[in-house]
């Protein structure tokens, strides 16, 4: 099964006309008729796909309403009641895993090898694991006792990814949810609530409202228990202040420029395979994309050059032909971002284009912007785009030190064959995770997020699950990391 052709968002599209092809709210178990709003687009053509509605204080009081009421018999349904419900979800995710492929491929212009392979295997994986998890914890944590409600709002780049490592932990703990997915890229959260009335999940426990940033500055001042959320440093930063002494949990989950740091040892071919996956994986619009290169000087020159032929072979097209590697940018705003920020790198480095023919859409091509100073803002600023920078450096203390001067600390990389090497580096660099020889991994079972300016809290793992918890009484309750 080599998945849908490009010719096969059919199945999506009836969905979307079958829905009337304008989405209101899901509140209290149901869609509330569509109210005024805004156009949800495909980035790689343009075409409308579908228009959703911008939440008012009305739905957003009407959604935290709705889920308060819900939350106490959700918790008291205990551990093994609420993984039955998790279970279907997850089973159901499953059975229309094509669909919802497809769906996200046309509204965030991702490949769909991607989204089939990636996305929403994952999903899937976080419901099954948290459903596992939802019993397993009440045995071993019996003083966690649920937040409550929880407010939850995420990014673009990994729409129902970012959904379920939002709602399965929380679900699984006892909370019920109030989430916003971001206004670019609603569709398969819309898609979660209509399989959510599927799965026969009581009312109000899982509520989507759609919107842009003012939505989400309503849901962090709403009367929510908890605030979850992933995106921009910018918005993170607001969303603490506007969050401090409220008295409401926070875990948040943004941006980041990490290191891919290149032995001269390393295997090279590996590494530059490897480069693919951390930089133009999902276009580089990865909070944890291996986006600043750091090659060893001895070996630079033949490794650009190596990486600059595989450039040339990347097949960038339209995002549901399964033969693509590099999809659309998610929406001509955002392309213009990139693009600005490259305009602007003031002549320093050399800019190197993928030689590609672009397609017509929102489409930028890959690019590697070499032999920069560690302190220019390219070096310096997450990009989000299918952009790679990078410097070369002598000795390991060097490649560390480089390695380090960033403010954020999401992700890190490292290739060298001498495991000595490797493991003597790997816990010196200021990172959530670090990856030897490998990028991008992940899993529903492992902890995952940032320090420094990326945030602070875990998601995923039994760190995410206490995340969702508060000890009762005087009890034992594990406590999210520490900020
Ligand atoms: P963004 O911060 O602009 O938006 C994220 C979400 O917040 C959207 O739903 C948006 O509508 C909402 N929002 C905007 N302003 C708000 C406000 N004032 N109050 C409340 N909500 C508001 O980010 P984006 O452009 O959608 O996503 C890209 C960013 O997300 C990148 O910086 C990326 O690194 C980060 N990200 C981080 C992770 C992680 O796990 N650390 C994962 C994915 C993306």
């Amino acid at each position: 099964d080599y998945g849908p052709a490009p010719e096969a968002s059919g199945d999506a599209l009836a969905w979307i006309v079958d829905q009337g092809g304008k989405f209101g709210h899901f509140i209290d178990g149901a869609f509330t008729a569509p109210g005024a709003g805004f156009d949800s687009k495909n980035p790689a053509t343009g075409e409308v796909l579908a228009t959703l509605s911008q939440a008012s204080q009305g739905d957003i009081d009407a959604a935290v309403s709705a889920a308060r009421k819900a939350q106490p018999a959700w918790e008291k349904l205990e551990g093994k009641g609420r993984a039955r419900y998790l279970y279907a979800l997850a089973r159901l995710l499953q059975k229309h895993a094509r669909l919802l492929a497809v769906l996200e491929t046309l509204d965030n212009g991702k490949p769909i090898r991607e989204s089939r392979d990636i996305d929403i295997p994952l999903a899937q994986r976080h419901f099954y694991y948290h459903a596992g998890m939802a019993q397993l914890m009440e045995a071993e944590l019996p003083e966690a006792q649920a937040l409550g409600v929880c407010g939850q709002i995420i990014p673009w780049n990994f729409p129902l990814l970012m959904l379920a490592w939002k709602v399965a932990p929380a679900l699984a703990m006892g909370n019920t949810v109030v989430l916003k997915p971001a206004e670019w890229t609603s569709l398969t959260a819309l898609c979660f609530a209509d399989i959510c009335r599927q799965a026969g999940l009581p009312r109000g426990v899982v509520n989507i409202v759609t919107g842009d940033g003012a939505v989400g500055e309503m849901i962090v001042n709403s009367e929510v228990d908890k605030i979850a959320f992933t995106g921009s440093t910018e918005v993170g930063r607001k969303i603490r202040e506007a969050t401090a002494g409220s008295g409401k949990s926070l875990t948040l989950e943004l941006g980041g420029k990490s290191p891919y740091i290149v032995f001269e040892d390393a295997d090279i071919d590996s590494a530059v395979e490897g480069l693919v996956d951390a930089i133009w994986f999902n276009q580089g619009q990865v909070c944890c994309a291996g986006s600043r290169l750091l090659v060893q000087e001895g070996i630079a020159e033949a490794f650009h050059a190596k990486l600059r032929a595989r450039m040339d072979k990347l097949r960038i097209g339209n995002p549901l032909d399964k033969c693509i590697d590099v999809g659309a940018i998610v929406d001509p705003e955002q392309r213009n971002r990139v693009a600005a920020l490259v305009d602007a790198h003031g002549g320093e480095g050399e800019v190197y284009t993928a030689k590609c023919d672009l397609p017509d859409g929102c489409f930028y091509p890959p690019t590697l912007v070499s032999g920069l100073s560690p302190a220019s803002a390219l070096m310096q600023d997450e990009i989000f785009g299918p952009v790679l920078v990078s410097s070369t450096f002598r000795t390991p203390s060097e490649a560390i030190m480089l390695a380090n001067n960033t403010r954020y600390g999401l992700a890190a990389s490292v290739w060298s064959e001498n495991i000595n090497v490797a493991l003597d580096i790997a816990p010196k660099l200021v990172a959530g995770v670090v990856w030897v020889n490998g990028t991008n991994m992940f899993d529903a079972a492992a902890g995952f997020g940032g320090v420094r300016e990326s945030g602070f809290g875990r998601e995923g793992g039994w760190e995410g699950l206490a995340a969702y918890t508060k000890p009762k009484g005087k009890g034992k309750a594990l406590k999210p990391v520490a900020e």
